[in-house]
């Protein structure tokens, strides 16, 4: 198969798997859940409140317009009270809390037919969920044509999260499975200490949405370098500095032009460099989560990488047909 028929079939195969999680959906939304029957009645206000919201999450289509399933739901997690942080601990049923994230999570698979795994792992954070969730859908209405294959929550040594390079049914369109780390799926405080400490010690930039959703944009980054079948990550530093030149180099002429790069390149967050020295894959990441959560007032280098990762995407997405 050559390029087009290849973007082509990628979108095919994404379509049946939505298709297939809107019908398993359907099922699970049309007869009434038996499950809380026989509880105590005291607690079916709350049980009816959790069950309208998590069938409301299961129903979302991608067509449909209204909010995120996370904007209209708060009352998933206390009945239908406008407060949102009630004074009062609301007792659940066992699983109640991992069913409600794995149906939070199974709408990915209906909106974007993505595989998703781990999200009914006792102890995950629901806000984490939505905040995962919430991201994938910001990113992939903004670059559709992006193949995520899966999201997990699963163990990720020393990291918040990872994005792997992956190809779709052994032909050879690149595509991206990411993994969000158990440990602080289950521990928000963790997470968002960790995140604040990164941001303080110009390790990341800062953040201004949720930790779990900025870590959700930098894999996104990953995930379209590989889009671009990674060629923006030999090109990012020549790149960077062919516009550093182009805009500055008659600023300071007889000068050290290489120190003044580094100086200028140095904008760029602590995470693009290890051990001091340049580490484009990483810098392609930060540079495209700095633009996509701080816009205009990213740096000028990560803007000028975010283009080229654009760029490089883009032309595949071109050869494939889909734009
Ligand atoms: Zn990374």
């Amino acid at each position: 198969m050559h390029g087009k028929a290849l973007g082509k079939a990628w979108v095919e195969v994404r379509d049946r798997l939505i298709l297939l999680a809107k019908r398993v959906a359907e099922m699970r939304a049309a007869p009434p859940n038996r499950a809380g029957e026989g509880l105590r009645a005291a607690d079916s206000a709350i049980r009816a409140g959790d069950r309208s919201n998590a069938m409301r999450v299961a129903a979302v289509s991608p067509g449909e317009q209204g909010p995120h399933p996370h904007l209209d739901s708060p009352g998933a997690d206390f009945s239908q009270s406008s407060d949102p942080k009630p004074q009062l601990p609301v007792r659940r049923r066992p699983g109640e809390l991992e069913r409600l994230n794995e149906q939070i999570g199974k709408g990915l698979t209906e909106r974007h037919g993505i595989e998703v795994y781990g999200f009914g792992i006792p102890g995950v954070d629901t806000d984490t969920v939505r905040e995962i969730v919430t991201a994938l859908d910001d990113m992939l209405a903004k670059y559709p044509h992006t193949r995520i294959l899966s999201m997990e929550i699963s163990n990720v040594d020393g990291d918040i999260a990872r994005a792997f390079e992956d190809r779709l049914h052994n032909v050879d369109l690149k595509a991206t499975r990411i993994a969000f780390s158990t440990r602080y799926a289950t521990d928000p405080t963790l997470l968002s200490k960790n995140v604040s400490e990164a941001v303080q010690k110009g390790h990341f930039f800062p953040r201004p949405k949720g930790p779990a959703y900025s870590a959700i944009v930098h894999e996104f980054g990953h995930a379209l370098t590989y889009a671009g079948r990674s060629a923006a990550v030999d090109r990012a530093d020549s790149h960077l500095f062919d516009h550093y030149l182009r805009t500055y180099g008659h600023e300071n002429p007889g000068g050290d032009v290489g120190e003044s790069y580094r100086t200028w390149r140095g904008q760029l967050s602590g995470y693009s460099f290890w051990k001091g020295d340049f580490h484009p894959t990483e810098a392609l990441a930060e540079a495209f989560t700095d633009v996509e959560l701080n816009g205009d007032r990213a740096s000028e280098p990560a803007q000028v990488l975010y283009q080229l990762l654009m760029d490089t995407a883009e032309s595949e997405w071109r050869k494939e047909g889909l734009i």
